[in-house]
């Protein structure tokens, strides 16, 4: 497969700061590629470089192979979609989406088709002649979008563009946004700080934490093996120790839990048990499974999903618990003993 963008060491300084620290990746062409990271990680940074923006302090980029050194944004064949939209509010839906498209001076007669077409394939049949300023906050994305697809990037960047939406529609909107890009096939680079939303839609996502990426991953992977306790804690929900001893394959946790892992060639500090990994009330002699005792603090009854809080030998770690969908837990109560099993390959270690 073809590399429709090729980032290699590249860095951005700002004066001493490092806002993006000798990044290096490459993105298959018809993908979807996601950069997950919290505030101030260097993620609009990353983008603004690639759209041509910002300039690299060292490092280069390379578009279908094309170096883009000294290549200017208007000549990029990048398009970006802003979190604010920066729809025109005085023109209308057709006008909005024909503007770049004008501005190229393509003829009308095309113009009109190619608006035509892509309205079709965004759902905004019906909505040509409409202001802007009167459609709802999805619609408004989706004009948003055709006015970026109907120029033909080799690259759609999107700047967290869901973010100013409420809740259910974000919900909705990443659905329609994979469904859209793989109809459309052009590459998509998605920044954002929602793991939930890159997890959903991305073939391959790139966590980014002080400028530099800590994992590059399809989320299948990203969520079952992060390889560095940033991943562990920022993708997906974990529960977190202290590891205080490790000997003999067998490490203590803070409190005081003795579980036995074998095999890690490293001192380990920290331990990552994810909520749906625990097994109730296992059998003793499950091969390979660690028994934990805990004391139920909370049952957290969530509509389609319920989570046991529980503690500890008396410590106040809580540790979440996920029930599997069927599960009787109306037995289940405040303040009862619980048992717990854990598979060995569940327990995740990490040196820092
Ligand atoms: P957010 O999600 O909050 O937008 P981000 O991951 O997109 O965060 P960036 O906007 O890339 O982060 O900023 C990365 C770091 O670089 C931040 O500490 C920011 O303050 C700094 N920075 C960004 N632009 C400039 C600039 N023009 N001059 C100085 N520092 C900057």
């Amino acid at each position: 497969m073809s590399y429709v963008l090729e980032i290699k060491n590249v860095t951005k300084k700002f004066g001493d700061f490092t806002a993006v620290d000798s990044v290096s990746f490459d993105v298959d062409d018809g993908g979807f590629f996601s950069i997950l990271g919290g505030s101030g990680c260097g993620k609009t940074t990353l983008l603004r470089m690639i759209a041509g923006f910002e300039k690299e302090t060292e490092g280069e980029l390379f578009i279908r192979g094309e170096s883009m050194k000294g290549i200017p944004p208007e000549k990029r064949a990048v398009n970006i979609v802003f979190q604010n939209l920066a729809l025109f509010p005085m023109m209308n839906v057709e006008k909005n989406v024909a503007f770049g498209l004008q501005r190229q001076k393509i003829p009308k007669a095309d113009t009109q088709r190619r608006v035509t077409e892509m309205l079709e394939r965004v759902g905004l049949v019906g909505f040509e002649k409409k202001r802007v300023t009167d459609l709802s906050g999805g619609q408004r994305q989706r004009v948003a979008i055709a006015r970026s697809l109907v120029l033909k990037p080799s690259i759609l960047l999107l700047d967290e563009p869901l973010g100013a939406l409420d809740r259910k529609l974000r919900e909705h909107m990443k659905i329609e946004l994979k469904i859209l890009q793989k109809e459309i096939g052009t590459t998509f680079i998605y920044i954002t700080h929602d793991q939930s939303e890159a997890l959903v839609m991305s073939d391959k996502v790139a966590v980014m934490n002080e400028g530099r990426f800590e994992q590059l991953d399809t989320p299948k992977n990203l969520y079952k093996n992060p390889q560095t306790s940033f991943v562990a804690g920022f993708v997906g929900e974990s529960n977190e120790f202290d590891v205080v001893n490790y000997s003999d394959g067998q490490l203590t946790t803070q409190n005081g839990c003795k579980l036995v892992k074998p095999g890690i060639d490293f001192k380990p500090k920290k331990l990552f048990m994810r909520p749906e990994a625990f097994i109730l009330n296992p059998s003793d002699d499950l091969e390979g499974v660690e028994q934990i005792s805990m004391k139920i603090k909370a049952i957290l009854f969530d509509g389609s999903n319920t989570k046991i809080s529980a503690i500890i030998n008396q410590s106040n770690d809580t540790v979440l618990i996920s029930l599997p969908q069927n599960a009787q837990f109306e037995d289940l109560q405040e303040g009862d003993n619980l048992q717990v099993g854990i598979h060995r390959d569940d327990l995740k270690c990490y040196q820092d």
